[in-house]
């Protein structure tokens, strides 16, 4: 049996901004999830421009809802939380960024809000590599302070088997680089310089030799790559950009709309 909050009408837009505080309080009664997209404003390589994370996190994370949306759940977006933890790009210039607590007190803000205001669940969808070991801690404790469900991740690792199939010269998504340029060039072409490409290389990797995977130690991008870029977007194009933004999207969405995920005793 369909449940009473499906049945009721949808809201006329998934963007939080673009309702009225009465729509997003009907959201809030519907038991809407709250998906809050949290990105950066760092460099880029030589060939895209610094709000990289900004669009695609803001673009995954709609484009995401707009596909759970279309399968009867009810969810609604925040405006991107635009600055997050970029010391380790803030050699390059162009960069913005927070301290951690600063970080984690806008995020304690915005969930605290969603649920002052009724909302039991919200997802911090991270677009930012920088930011991802903080999601989580964000995550983790502003459930218990709350007392609502909260989920955090990156968006390119929750779905890794979708991303690989798409890129020639990478197994995953990585800094100003095939995915990230390619899917700029989709969504953005006036923020990529393509007289730039051919500069637009680096390492394949931000860590170490030997640095296990279970090692977290940031260093700056300033002693692992020269361009700015972590992975090749020398072969990045539109047309891959569409394909991968198609099959992260479809995937988070069928991720997100997991019962199991979100369900309280
Ligand atoms: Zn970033």
């Amino acid at each position: 049996m369909a449940s009473k909050h499906k049945a009721a009408a949808p809201a006329p837009s998934l963007e939080w901004m673009k309702l009225t505080a009465a729509e997003v309080q009907a959201e809030a009664a519907a038991d809407a999830l709250v998906i809050v997209p949290v990105a950066s404003m760092e460099q880029h390589g030589p060939h895209l421009a610094t709000g990289v994370d900004t669009v695609l996190g803001g673009t995954v994370a709609l484009e995401t809802a707009r596909r759970m949306v279309e399968a009867g759940h009810r969810v609604i977006v925040t405006p991107v939380c635009w600055a997050g933890l970029a010391e380790h790009h803030m050699a390059f210039g162009g960069t913005v960024t927070l301290d951690q607590a600063t970080f984690q007190a806008v995020l304690r803000g915005v969930v605290g809000s969603a649920s002052r205001h009724g909302f039991r669940r919200v997802f911090l969808m991270n677009g930012h590599g920088g930011n991802s070991e903080a999601i989580g801690t964000a995550a983790t404790d502003l459930a218990v302070e709350f007392g609502i469900r909260v989920g955090g991740a990156t968006y390119w690792h929750m779905v890794p088997e979708v991303i690989a199939p798409l890129l020639e010269r990478q197994q995953t998504l990585m800094h100003a680089c095939e995915a990230e340029t390619s899917m700029m060039m989709h969504l953005a072409p006036a923020s990529v310089r393509p007289e730039l490409l051919s500069k637009a290389h680096g390492p394949t990797s931000s860590r170490v030799p030997g640095q296990p995977p279970g090692l977290l130690m940031r260093r700056s991008f300033r002693e692992i790559t020269k361009s700015g870029v972590v992975g090749d977007a020398r072969v990045a194009s539109a047309e891959k950009g569409a394909r991968l933004l198609d099959a992260i999207t479809t995937k988070c969405a069928e991720l997100l709309a997991n019962p199991e995920l979100w369900k309280t005793r």
